[in-house]
């Protein structure tokens, strides 16, 4: 058991491709949004404030079980934050148009 409170933020990170801000460094290794990797070089430590948006992040939660890694995802997000799987048709979609 920690009973360090302030010790459960993560780093967070900045999706270059499709502007998503403040991403999780941990929940978020492909970007929830276009399902972009996650730059290492990219990630920094939250200000004060945005420690406490992390704590109750809009891509954080248990809506959608990622089909290929069984990874919880809040049902905003389109690409499991883990593995970058599409979770939505209409992410698939999109996938499917950048590739061509
Ligand atoms: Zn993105
Ligand atoms: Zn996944």
């Amino acid at each position: 058991m920690s009973t360090t409170d302030r010790g459960t933020y993560q780093m967070l990170w900045d999706c270059p491709y499709c502007g998503s801000e403040k991403l999780l460094g941990l929940d978020h290794r492909h970007c929830p949004t276009c399902g972009a990797p996650q730059d290492p070089a990219r990630r920094y430590f939250p200000s004060e404030a945005d420690k406490i948006a992390v704590v109750d992040h809009r891509f954080s939660g248990a809506d959608r079980v990622c089909p290929s890694c069984q990874t919880p995802n809040a049902a905003t997000c389109e690409f499991c934050g883990n593995c970058g799987t599409p979770l939505s048709e209409a992410a698939e979609d999109r996938c499917r148009g950048l590739s061509e």
